[in-house]
């Protein structure tokens, strides 16, 4: 461990987060059981995987408090590191959201005293967990923002997976001698065009299979997760809006700097709505192909549109911010499409070959 340690200090830079002082109960320890379990299933399922390459996977979390996440290589293996605060800062938003009784009134008995002033959560290693002030007082409503809180770092952390099983880190380590990608790392010498189609594709390959992960290939490890409380209030009918839900809130927390029109085809990211709208629309294609008829994409459009509006008007009144219209439209905006299609383009006719030969999955098209 010591020595692991200091091999992922030296290849990023960034202090280990050591989660030996915290309880094998506790959501650090909990995640690394879950993640590998999830590495685990890829590697033993040859449908999952169209080419054998073996590697090794180490998850940990870094020492920072803040959100983020990295996925890097060295020789053999594959690592995908969170900030210990990206855990912190997913279970308090979750807790937050439920502690308003008017975010999903039909779950358990919602309380107005819940809804107090928010105060950040802080890492007790005295108490061997993360000690959060807000929450709801209700267990039904606490095990909800359990759940979507396992939604919102299940996609997290696939995201990152992505970059391994796409090829994208054995592509820029063979071509530009890079080891790391991550969410604020602005040394990266990849053009922003080449970035954004990487991470447009690590999206994609997040919300495909967290689709199939959470939805049709639940793990025993994962039923094992929850409290059989929660698996009853959990309808199944309404799992994909929790789904959309727990994401579109997770982006909604990301979006802290508003949408610049002039530059954003200089950023690493495209613009969060449509990262939104790619992935919800490439997650009803894995939806499609599982349950078929059951779900008319005219129905899914529905449901989507309804809960995306839903999750937005819930985490403004929550986090007491207003709707950011200009945002809204200039994301929106032809010229934003536009570059979307340019995106689609750099994909199939200069990315998507150069990874052919580094990839473990099968790659959109
Ligand atoms: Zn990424």
């Amino acid at each position: 461990m010591n020595n692991l340690s200091s091999v992922v200090t030296k290849l990023t830079g960034k202090s280990v987060f050591n989660t030996e002082y915290y309880s094998a109960n506790s959501f650090f320890n909990i995640y690394i059981k879950y993640f590998n379990s999830i590495v685990n299933g890829f590697n033993s399922n040859p449908t999952s995987l169209n080419k054998h390459i073996k590697r090794n996977f180490n998850f940990g979390y870094f020492e920072d408090l803040s959100f983020g996440g990295k996925a890097f290589i060295n020789e053999e293996t594959d690592f995908v590191y969170l900030n210990c605060g990206t855990i912190v800062y997913i279970h308090d938003l979750f807790l937050k959201l439920l502690a308003n009784p008017t975010v999903f009134p039909e779950i358990g008995t919602p309380s107005i005293n819940d809804y107090i002033i928010h105060k950040e959560p802080e890492i007790n290693n005295g108490e061997n967990q993360i000690i959060f002030h807000n929450g709801p007082s209700d267990s039904l409503r606490q095990d909800l923002a359990l759940f979507l809180s396992h939604l919102a770092l299940t996609y997290v952390t696939l995201h990152e997976l992505g970059h391994h099983y796409n090829g994208h880190m054995l592509y820029l380590n063979t071509v530009l001698n890079e080891n790391s990608l991550d969410m604020d790392n602005n040394s990266s010498t990849l053009n922003p065009l080449d970035y954004q189609t990487l991470e447009m594709d690590a999206d994609a390959f997040a919300a495909t299979t967290s689709i199939n992960f959470i939805f049709f290939n639940l793990p025993e490890y994962q039923k094992n997760l929850f409290p059989p409380s929660l698996i009853q209030i959990i309808k199944e009918s309404d799992i994909l809006k929790y789904w959309i839900f727990s994401i579109h809130s997770l982006f909604c927390f990301l979006n802290k700097n508003n949408f610049n029109a002039e530059n954003f085809a200089d950023k690493k990211y495209l613009p969060l709505r449509i990262r939104q709208f790619l992935n919800f629309d490439i997650a009803y294609t894995t939806l499609a192909s599982i349950i078929g008829d059951n779900l008319p994409r005219k129905d899914y459009e529905f449901l989507l549109q309804n809960t995306v509006v839903y999750t937005e008007e819930k985490f403004n009144q929550t986090f007491e911010k207003n709707m950011d219209e200009l945002d809204l439209l200039s994301s929106t905006s032809t010229t934003v499409l536009n570059h979307v299609t340019k995106i689609n383009d750099h994909w199939k006719n200069s990315i998507k070959p150069k990874l052919e030969k580094f990839s473990r999955a099968t790659l959109a098209e």
